[in-house]
């Protein structure tokens, strides 16, 4: 049976076809900086016995145009005959109200969806083009949402409750309720598989998106996103945490609500801080002459370090930092500094990163073991989508 995951990302677009069970990946591919003016860069590969192998540059719109691009290079490169053979697509959606694991996609999911737009406006967006899409040109297949606010559902009620009307909680759900679950579930099962059943560690997803989660022996106890995803680490171009109450400050000084909503979706974050880019690649190019853009790195690193070290003194210790995303994968000056400013749990730097290849970086004899492990939220979307059509 062959099962499509969409992952859409703030600015990425990733797909992955699998055959289930055997959960072989028949194909592959990734669409960076979508919805940018600029070019996005575009691979698929497809791992059937050719090998075939696309790599090009194009800008890409929307959501829509990517999976379109993706589901004709499916056919064409002759992965699949036809759209009919894909059995079911599973999507690594984010949150819809009063659904939070997984759920076979219908109108009452979509609503949910579209009711809270206003707490993930720019992940709901995305998913919701990306399902019509779907909808559109595969009407007969099953879609399946798995909702990235299920690893969190272990939070203790202290760790989701804001200092706020208790009564908010009672009647409008306020609460935090933590993204990235399918990537920060996928690294509880690393852990588990490498440190065994009992352990303490913080999960660092460093991309578009940021979140950090600290995991106590498989089980998620705390997560720096909240109710929305506008808060904990500066995101690309999203706010982090910051005073709430500038947001009456500023709209005394003439703006609207729409503008400022605008800003800390847009253009805040690392675009905020640097003025060069959401993209850390180009950020980090330009630090070397743009103090700006040093901020917004130095800025990031410090923010990763107030948490880190909180969750340790909250989970009384930590065993294991992870990183995984676009940066944490790819960005050997963030996982440097950070384990620099670390050093005082006793973490000693040992080997870099093997490509693609789950690795710890700490040398023997590190307290604290720092790991990178390729991210695979794909694979877990597949699992619980094998399992909800089965
Ligand atoms: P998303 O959250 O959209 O899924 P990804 O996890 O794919 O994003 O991460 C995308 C981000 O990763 C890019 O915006 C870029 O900032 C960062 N990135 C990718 N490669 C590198 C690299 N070599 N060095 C630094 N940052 C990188």
């Amino acid at each position: 049976m062959k099962i499509l995951v969409c992952n859409a990302g703030s600015t990425s677009l990733k797909y992955k076809l699998f055959d289930m069970p055997s959960e072989r990946v028949i194909s592959e591919g990734k669409i960076e900086r979508v919805g940018d003016k600029n070019e996005g860069f575009f691979s698929f590969k497809n791992n059937i016995a050719e090998k075939l192998e696309s790599d090009n540059k194009r800008v890409i719109p929307d959501y829509a145009a990517g999976i379109r691009a993706y589901l004709d290079f499916l056919v064409s490169s002759g992965a699949i005959k036809s759209l009919d053979e894909i059995c079911a697509v599973g999507f690594k959606t984010v949150l819809s109200k009063d659904h939070y694991g997984v759920h076979i996609i219908d109108e009452a999911v979509l609503k949910g969806m579209e009711d809270y737009m206003v707490v993930a406006p720019a992940h709901n967006r995305c998913y919701l083009q990306a399902i019509r899409t779907f909808m559109d040109v595969m009407p007969e297949t099953k879609l399946v949402g798995v909702f990235e606010t299920a690893f969190h559902q272990t939070l203790d009620k202290e760790a989701y409750i804001y200092p706020l009307p208790y009564e908010w909680y009672e009647k409008y759900g306020i609460r935090r309720f933590g993204y990235h679950g399918a990537s920060h579930s996928y690294i509880a099962d690393v852990m588990t598989q490498k440190l065994g059943n009992s352990y303490r560690a913080v999960s660092c997803h460093l991309g578009g998106s940021s979140s950090l989660a600290a995991i106590v022996n498989g089980e998620c106890r705390e997560t720096s996103f909240g109710m929305s995803l506008q808060c904990g680490l500066p995101q690309s171009s999203r706010a982090g945490d910051f005073d709430p109450y500038l947001i009456f400050f500023l709209m005394k000084q003439g703006l609207s609500a729409e503008e400022i909503e605008e800003s800390l979706q847009k253009k805040s974050g690392l675009l905020g801080i640097s003025g060069v880019s959401n993209d850390l690649r180009d950020i980090e190019q330009a630090a070397e002459t743009n103090d700006r853009a040093k901020l917004a790195i130095d800025i990031y690193i410090r923010e990763l370090i107030r948490y880190i070290s909180g969750y340790a003194g909250l989970m009384g210790g930590i065993d294991a930092i992870c990183f995984t995303g676009g940066i944490g994968e790819n960005s050997e000056t963030v996982r440097s500094r950070v384990m620099e400013k670390l050093a005082f749990l006793g973490i000693i730097k040992g080997e870099k990163p093997r490509r693609g290849e789950i690795s710890c970086i700490t040398a023997h004899g590190s307290k604290v073991s720092v790991w990178v492990v390729p991210a695979n939220e794909e694979l877990g979307v597949a699992r619980k989508t094998f399992s909800a059509i089965k």
